[in-house]
């Protein structure tokens, strides 16, 4: 739709107001969709050319569009899915444009660059590494390449294209610095497949070529194949001239992933999450929009990408905890993909090996496809499980490996194997205790125990971030010296096995310790190949990489997460412990996993151990059917926060009386309830639950009834649809 000079169009800001604003139509006039910078007040704002004036307002008064920026315009599909989203989560929609339009100086003309084209023939004097880019920049056809994409593709450092340019072999020029990224190679031939694979990738490709949405489980064990198998889907996408995206949960992952890419297709993807620079982020958008990028791997907010043709969409480890976004705008990037998906006639690949009950109920019920890959690549086999009883074991105070893991560990150690010892808990000890008065040492603005983290001599809050100074004395009854850590950290247990096996090459590996993403992902390359005789890790080497010398995983606390009041615990245990044991043997290698726990009778425990997955989903979908909760009814959280205590309590006991609204299509509401974490950053913390059944339209009646209850000035509130954590 095109708007000529001075016609009257509604603008979508990206400031926090309720409705669109109207303006006039630039000189030259203006498109639906065009991205803007419109006047507002004294400042000026970006937003979205949304559609025709809504009115009301004086038309003396209306002011025109300062400047269309020189962007393709938003794309009907994407103003759809923005939309839908906004009403499935309940968020005002100028907060979904902010997380479509994340890309820095969209409006302004690109800056230049240096790039490389190929010079005046071969250079007088050729050596190997010279060889390499001349050969590399060959395969880029002429077209204009970045000197650190030449140096990556031709594995050579810098210098040594500095010393073609400077001898004219290679030319440099100035260009545009949203270049168009590495062509891919789709022609070239994947490795050759399982039969077990071939089916899966036959089925994917298939699907692909109705041209259709759908959504496909990709289920199979760590090192089964699926990363093999959605490449292919993603080959067959990229031929038929359509975008591809693939989520991953963490950027630790991507090192191992990208290099995947290459070697498969000849090129790097393009890539969007928060490592990336501002330069690249602006680069991908662009490209993302106007077809210069193929492909894109990113972390969840990728799917807000203003694709031109996506076709596919993988989500890696659809599982994974990270793909809800936890503040700010609460979306679940996995329900997301589906949305986007349907709205684009794209097909969703949720690849897993211990896929979420959501989606397993889905593909149980033939809502999504489900493909199995059963068996692991080659000859790995899955690690052979065990508990270790620690009500058996002799431990002396302040030890967690017990006598048997630590047997365990020495023979592995005896055959040059590598270890992983797994606790997911950061620091040195949980709780720091007074041994005089029993005071903990907590937060002073949240109800959280601090964490020792010895490596960085301080005391931190999980919660806050907050850290303070490890004090000499109890800060309760200040008495000196009877201050003392209490249970284990990765930390501790590091100094722990370090004490037990001396000769052993130690190395722990914990998000904070690591003062970038890049250090991290160097440390695991370099542990993948044998820098490293014991691993000791949190959370984030459960996830995805290769470790070809890992045969044995003790899980130093098995039982940790069993207890709590989450719905999703034993889920989550259960996907962890899978997940970790998945980590030993993945080459010749059988690999083992023992689980130190108090309670091996435990049904968790108990179907980890057996193996027997299909009896602990269909266990576990029986007992939230029964209870009514998701993925069988439908829940959302209502979080209220403020300084003031009895506000919170006030608003909480007055949206709970309210709830006519709610009880119109038959919904519940239960609280107010402290949330289990009752203060952060200085603001109380209540929570509201609303339980319904999950035919009814939900999100208008919570949109009602919240608006009935006029907030007080400093108190927040937030609708969590399908909430993952109970905090
Ligand atoms: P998953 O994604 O299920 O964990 P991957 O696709 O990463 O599994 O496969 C595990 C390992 O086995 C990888 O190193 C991969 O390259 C290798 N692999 C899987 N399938 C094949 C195949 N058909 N031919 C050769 N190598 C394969
Ligand atoms: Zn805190």
């Amino acid at each position: 739709m095109r708007f000529g000079e001075g016609e009257l169009v509604a603008v979508l800001t990206t400031q926090p107001l309720d409705r669109t604003l109207d303006y006039r139509a630039p000189e030259g006039g203006c498109t639906l969709g065009d991205f803007v910078e419109v006047p507002l007040g004294p400042r000026r704002v970006s937003g979205v050319v949304w559609g025709k004036a809504a009115g009301g307002w004086d038309p003396a008064k209306i002011r025109a569009i300062h400047r269309v920026l020189d962007v393709p315009p938003m794309r009907e599909e994407m103003v759809d899915f923005l939309t839908r989203a906004a009403g499935y989560t309940i968020t005002p929609l100028p907060a979904m444009l902010r997380l479509a339009t994340r890309a820095p100086g969209l409006g302004e003309a690109p800056g230049m660059r240096k790039v490389l084209v190929p010079g005046h023939g071969e250079p007088a004097r050729m050596t190997d590494a010279r060889r390499a880019v001349m050969d590399a920049l060959a395969e880029y056809d002429g077209a204009p390449v970045l000197q650190s994409e030449l140096a990556q593709s031709a594995g050579v450092t810098t210098s040594v294209i500095k010393g073609l340019v400077k001898a004219g072999a290679i030319l440099e020029q100035d260009s545009p610095c949203d270049l168009p990224y590495p062509p891919l190679d789709v022609t070239r031939i994947g490795k050759p497949l399982t039969e077990d694979q071939e089916t899966a990738s036959g089925t994917l490709i298939h699907a692909l070529k109705s041209g259709g949405y759908g959504t496909t489980l990709l289920k199979g064990v760590t090192g089964s194949g699926k990363t093999e198998v959605y490449l292919e889907a993603v080959a067959a996408c990229l031929a038929r001239g359509r975008q591809a995206l693939v989520l991953l949960p963490e950027i630790a992952l991507s090192a191992e992933f990208l290099s995947r890419v290459e070697a498969r297709f000849g090129a790097r993807p393009a890539e969007w999450h928060s490592g990336v620079t501002m330069t690249e982020r602006r680069r991908c958008w662009r490209m993302v929009a106007e077809g210069g990028a193929q492909f894109v791997v990113g972390a969840r907010s990728a799917l807000f990408l203003p694709f031109r043709d996506l076709g596919l969409i993988v989500v890696d480890e659809e599982h994974d905890t990270s793909y809800k976004q936890e503040d700010g705008v609460l979306y679940n990037a996995r329900d997301m993909a589906v949305l986007r998906a349907s709205l684009c006639s794209a097909q969703v690949v949720l690849a897993s090996a211990t896929p979420s009950l959501e989606t397993w109920v889905n593909a149980e019920s033939g809502k999504y496809g489900k493909l199995s890959l059963t068996s692991r690549f080659g000859d790995a086999e899955l690690p052979a499980m065990r508990a270790i009883d620690m009500r058996a074991e002799d431990m002396p105070a302040n030890q967690w490996l017990s006598p048997s893991l630590r047997a365990a560990t020495q023979t592995r150690l005896d055959a040059g194997e590598q270890t992983l010892l797994f606790l997911n808990r950061r620091g040195y000890a949980p709780v720091t205790l007074c041994r005089a008065c029993g005071h903990q040492i907590g937060c002073d603005e949240c109800d959280a125990r601090m964490v020792e983290h010895r490596f960085q001599k301080r005391l931190m809050c999980h919660q806050c971030g907050a850290t303070k100074q490890i004090p000499e004395k109890c800060p309760s009854c200040e008495v000196e010296g009877k201050l003392a850590p209490v249970g284990p950290g990765v930390e501790r247990v590091a100094e722990e096995t370090k004490a037990a096996f001396p000769d052993a090459r130690v190395a722990v590996l914990s998000s904070d310790l690591f003062s970038s993403a890049r250090a991290l992902k160097a440390q695991i390359v370099e542990i993948a190949e044998g820098a490293a005789d014991i691993i000791i890790g949190t959370q984030l080497v459960a996830k995805g990489h290769n470790f070809p010398l890992l045969t044995l995983v003790g899980v130093v606390d098995a039982d940790l997460g069993l207890q709590g009041s989450d719905l999703r615990a034993a889920e989550r245990t259960f996907q962890l412990m899978r997940q970790v044991a998945g980590r030993a043997g993945r080459a010749e290698k059988p690999g083992e996993a023992l689980l130190q726990t108090f309670q091996p009778e435990h049904p968790v425990i108990r179907a980890i151990l057996s193996g027997d997955e299909e009896a602990f989903w269909t266990a576990e979908a029986q007992e939230r059917e029964a209870a009514g909760m998701p993925p069988f009814g439908r829940l959302a959280g209502v979080i209220l926060s403020s300084p003031d205590l009895q506000a919170v309590f006030d608003t909480g006991n007055a949206l709970a009386r309210a709830d006519g609204p709610l009880r119109r299509v038959g919904a519940q509401v239960y609280g107010p309830a402290p949330a289990p974490i009752a203060r952060v950053r200085g603001r109380h913390r209540v929570r509201l639950l609303v339980k319904a059944s999950k035919s009814v339209p939900l999100q208008p009646a919570l949109a009602e009834w919240v608006a009935q209850i006029k907030l007080p000035r400093d108190l927040r509130l937030s609708l969590d649809i399908d909430p993952q954590s109970f905090f």
